[in-house]
């Protein structure tokens, strides 16, 4: 156990779970302390409205991002909805270096190939209260036609499953108090406990 904030410092810190869940939500919240920063991962799909190259992701087409593959700059890539994204390795090592919690927002897939490949984090699961609050929310967003939401309503219960291989689950009912325990869970509050794992 630790009652200090510093334990958590330059660790990586991996929000997963189903789409809709509330990860973005979440990770937003949390990014409005300096201690965390987010990872910008690297993707080959088309920029969105509002997008900027560099923030929400590092844009590149599907021959940058082959070249980046086999010169080692990923620690882990994957094909998600028929795009490539991947966790780029040095803004990681440069942000643990520097003490920073590094906040990797990932889908199920990819955080399971991060721990698959022993890369040492804390790894949240963020699970809906409910299957139909899933629903519900998935088309509250109304950022996805209905055949994408019920795409992603049937692997989310496939995802649920995996919650077990996390080292917590914070079920993301009311918002409040789900960004509490999270930030309880990181440290990020005095009298923080420890980390799992820790
Ligand atoms: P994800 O990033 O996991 O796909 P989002 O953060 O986009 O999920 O959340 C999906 C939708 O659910 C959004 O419209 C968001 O405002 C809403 N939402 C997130 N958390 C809650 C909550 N605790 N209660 C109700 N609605 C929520
Ligand atoms: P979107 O295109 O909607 O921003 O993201 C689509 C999916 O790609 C999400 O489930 C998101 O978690 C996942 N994703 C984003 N960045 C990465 C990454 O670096 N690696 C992997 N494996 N998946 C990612």
């Amino acid at each position: 156990m630790s009652t200090s904030n510093s334990h958590f410092e330059g660790r990586m810190l991996v929000i997963s779970g189903p789409s809709g869940c509330g990860k973005s939500t979440l990770c937003k919240r949390l990014l409005e302390d300096d201690r965390v920063q987010f990872s910008v991962s690297a993707t080959t799909r088309p920029k969105r409205t509002g997008e900027l190259d560099g923030r929400e992701y590092l844009f590149l087409d599907k021959e940058q991002f082959r070249a980046r593959v086999s010169a080692g700059d990923f620690i882990e890539w994957a094909e998600v909805h028929g795009n490539l994204y991947g966790t780029l390795r040095v803004p990681l090592e440069e942000a643990l270096a520097a003490g920073k919690i590094y906040l990797i927002e990932i889908d199920v897939q990819g955080a399971l190939q991060l721990k698959a490949l022993g890369v040492d984090g804390l790894y949240v699961f963020i699970s809906p209260p409910s299957a139909e609050a899933l629903r519900e929310r998935l088309e509250g967003r109304a950022t996805d036609p209905q055949d994408v939401i019920e795409r992603r309503l049937k692997k989310a219960a496939d995802e649920m499953l995996e919650a077990y291989r996390y080292d917590a689950t914070i079920i993301n009912d009311d918002l409040e108090k789900a960004f509490r325990e999270l930030r309880e869970l990181v440290g990020l509050d005095s009298g923080a406990r420890c980390a799992e794992g820790e």
